[in-house]
């Protein structure tokens, strides 16, 4: 039988090892790890579901790999990364590297395996993972290394050498990547057990020998460049963490000399004060800037320069969206640069790892070529960079670039993309206010008056478990293998049984469950003009999971109500109050591919207005409480604080316009997830929602603390009761415990009682016991207050 490699040669030929060519100066950052089709996806479900080896893993990443290097080596890419395939992340491939395994997963020395890999990502029978955090401003998540005073540290993960040692037996010159060592670091967080005030950074020169011996491997395997990711140099940083870079790559400068060293950062310019340290580095060969996201970039090598005889790896394709490239103005933009560099010394790149952009055009089937020729995926992406480095050589194809110019110039003037109406109603709202006249008490006692709710009144989130027979009755009516008829009954049955259950359960504020929603954003994004969808345009979210985020192309309009039909249909079926369920405007930007040619207020304006009729169309049927949900408002929060308050100023009033309209006596309410509110509170209460619900089962303290050092809050507050994303049935007694706390914070007339989230992703078998106990402990409370 041939070894992957093997096939891996055969099909690459031999044209490489005997024939190299000359490669013009381009780089990619990083390549999507999951296949075009998610095969890794599906290899690694069937390997933890025990349905295949350990073999038939390596083998399905083994062919992945080789054909990520194969083409970008057709592609004509120099600098081609490897080690930036992961099983499950990056990060915790550099703990594995570094041996860092926390205690509990009593790990004793030697390479780690998928074991305690697995263990580490995903928990096991008797201990559980690790925590799980969101990458910068990214979707992606990765598994935040836990670090002690006492944390060994020990070579135990060779995956770097053997990956480069993998691409050379193919005939393929690699830039191992790393993770650096000051940003994996800084992204580290104290292990349990240990002072909340202990700093990871301190243990510097305890991982640096480690360090030492992956780069003597690399380089005695022939490695001539290594790649430093260390995208916190972005951030807003202290100057001691700033000298942590001075002192790590001063002293690895000795065991890295003979090899070429890239510090690569990414979504955001580099601070001014950050880009003197590290380009004074002498160490280091060459710098990767994003000059996407990082506006300043340009400006800052113009101001500041740039050490001569070093390389600049200049970030002009977007890694982080799904847009062509202009080439054109990119083409400006390098010869900007090269005048400051110097030629031979300016490569092309990535503004940062494609692994967060979808992964091959090629497999879109179902677009239409109009929107087709807009966009370029990872494996386009390439394409791009490559074509720049020939231009920037003097060997510009000029078909190629005059093809991308004619694409540019279609999406400028389609009208598809422009919507003059939509436009000016956007424009008007720039620069004015939109919020309720009436101030949040006034309208809780109007509401009240109608609703007539217990004290603790008691809701759930939106959604409740979504079956099996469900998701096919969606399928079946999507691919018309049903009629209308008969999907509105199936829906309409599913609500009936929902609404029943809760009156059982005797829950106060009633949801439809969503049945008829796959996603909250793309149902949404299915009816309202401006948005396109993608068949196989996934984007890795963390381990095994991906997300498909709609491409909104155009300026965003409601052709028609979205929500209306079910919502009233709903209502009808119970006497008491039915919440209305939409999805924000900024929820909706933020989980999608967004236009670049456009600032992205503007389009969160539009979308914003298109939810505001929707919440018309709502009240005027007759529903009184509106939720719009704003699960992703937090997520979309600026990386540098400089540029925080611009954001939660739009992102906030787009919220608020979705609802300014509104009756006094209709009551608004809003959903967020993740618990880190306390920087953003004030944020939140200008939002100015009648009611909030919010996730916190995870971290009470945190959320609570804030109204404990004083904030006023005189809104509606449902601090999630218990957490929803474990199968965890909670006790009576334990969520009274839970309300008892947040009574003690906040006023008892406030107080609502919820879950954290929807209800989509879990069984009846486990909800019908955690609402019924979340019921019970209100109704004991209600007694005693
Ligand atoms: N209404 C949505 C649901 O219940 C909210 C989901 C979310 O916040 N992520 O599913
Ligand atoms: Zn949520």
């Amino acid at each position: 039988r041939l070894s992957s490699s093997h096939l891996c040669r055969a099909l690459l030929g031999d044209r490489f090892l005997l024939r190299p060519r000359r490669k013009m100066a381009s780089h990619i950052v990083g390549y999507p790890r999951m296949g075009p089709k998610r095969e890794l996806k599906f290899a690694l479900e069937s390997f933890w579901d025990g349905k295949s080896s350990a073999d038939d893993l390596q083998k399905v990443a083994t062919d992945l790999r080789c054909s990520i290097w194969k083409q970008m080596t057709d592609a004509g890419i120099k600098y081609i990364p490897s080690n930036t395939f992961s099983y499950y992340d990056q990060v915790l491939d550099a703990t594995a590297m570094l041996g860092a395994v926390p205690e509990r997963y009593n790990y004793t020395g030697g390479e780690i395996g998928f074991d305690i890999y697995f263990s580490m990502a995903r928990g096991n029978a008797s201990v559980p993972a690790m925590e799980m955090t969101k990458w910068f401003d990214t979707n992606y998540h990765f598994i935040v290394p836990e670090l002690g005073p006492k944390t060994k540290f020990s070579y135990s993960s060779h995956k770097a050498v053997s990956e480069y040692k993998e691409a050379k037996a193919l005939g393929i010159e690699t830039v191992p990547v790393l993770i650096g060592p000051v940003t994996y670091l800084l992204l580290s967080k104290p292990a349990k057990g240990v002072e909340k005030s202990f700093a990871p950074l301190s243990l510097l020169e305890s991982i640096l020998p480690i360090y030492k011996e992956v780069i003597a491997e690399l380089k005695a395997a022939g490695a001539s460049w290594i790649q430093f990711d260390e995208p916190t140099l972005v951030l807003d940083l202290e100057s001691h963490q700033l000298e942590a870079f001075t002192k790590a790559y001063t002293e690895l400068e000795s065991s890295l000399s003979g090899s070429n060293v890239l510090i690569e950062t990414y979504f955001a310019d580099v601070p001014a004060e950050a880009y003197k340290i590290i380009t004074a580095l002498k160490g280091v060969s060459g710098f990767g800037f994003d000059l996407i996201r990082g506006a300043k970039t340009l400006d800052l090598v113009k101001s500041a320069g740039f050490p001569a005889g070093k390389y600049l790896f200049a970030g002009v394709v977007d890694g982080r969206n799904i847009w062509a490239n202009d080439l054109a103005s990119s083409f400006c933009t390098l010869q900007a640069l090269e005048a400051i560099v110097g030629k031979d010394k300016l490569v092309v790149s990535t503004s940062c790892s494609l692994m967060h952009t979808a992964v091959d055009l090629v497999n879109e089937t179902k677009m239409d070529n109009e929107i087709k020729s807009w966009l370029a995926f990872a494996a386009q992406k390439v394409v791009e960079v490559n074509a720049l480095a020939k231009a920037l050589a003097g060997q510009k194809d000029e078909a190629f670039f005059s093809a991308n110019a004619a694409a540019q110039s279609s999406r400028k003037s389609s009208p598809r993309v422009t919507d003059e109406e939509v436009q000016k109603a956007a424009a008007a709202l720039k620069g004015s206010d939109h919020r309720r006249a009436t101030n949040v008490s006034a309208r809780l006692d109007a509401q009240q008056k109608k609703l007539n709710l217990p004290i603790l009144p008691t809701t759930t989130i939106g959604s409740f478990p979504q079956t099996m027979d469900l998701r096919r009755v969606r399928r079946e009516y999507k691919a018309n293998k049903i009629s209308e008829e008969e999907y509105v009954k199936a829906i309409k049955e599913e609500i009936n049984k929902v609404v029943k259950l809760q009156e059982e359960l005797d829950i106060d504020v009633l949801v439809h469950g969503e049945p008829e929603r796959n996603d909250m954003v793309e149902y949404f994004g299915e009816q309202l003009s401006g948005f396109v969808f993608t068949v196989n345009g996934w984007v890795q979210s963390y381990g095994s999971r991906c997300v498909k985020p709609p491409i909104i192309y155009g300026d965003v309009s409601r052709p028609k109500a979205m929500t209306v039909f079910w919502s009233k249909m709903a209502q009808s079926m119970t006497a008491r109050p039915m919440k209305g369920m939409l999805t924000g405007p900024v929820t909706i930007l933020n989980w999608s591919f967004v236009r670049n040619d456009q600032p992205r207020f503007e389009t969160c304006y539009q979308i914003a207005l298109a939810i505001k009729k929707e919440v018309e169309d709502l009240e005027a049927a007759g529903i009184q409480v509106i939720q719009i949900d704003e699960a992703a408002l937090r997520e979309g929060l600026p990386l540098r604080k400089s540029e925080q308050a611009f954001y939660l100023d739009w992102a906030v009033h787009s919220f608020r316009i979705t609802n300014c309209g509104v009756q006094d006596t209709t009551q608004i309410h809003t959903h967020m997830c993740y618990s880190n509110f306390n920087d953003i509170i004030h944020s939140i209460i200008n939002m100015d929602a009648d009611v909030i619900t919010i996730e916190n089962s995870r971290s009470d303290e945190k959320l609570l603390s804030v109204f404990r050092e004083g904030v006023k809050y005189g809104a509606g507050i449902g601090p999630g009761v218990y957490d929803i994303h474990s199968p965890r049935i909670p006790s009576t007694e334990e969520i009274a415990d839970r309300i008892n706390k947040m009574l003690a914070v906040l006023e008892t007339n406030i107080l609502w009682v919820n879950p954290d989230c929807g209800l989509k992703t879990r069984k009846y078998a486990e909800v019908n016991p955690a609402l019924t106990n979340m019921v019970s402990a209100v109704k004991v409370l209600r007694t005693q207050l």
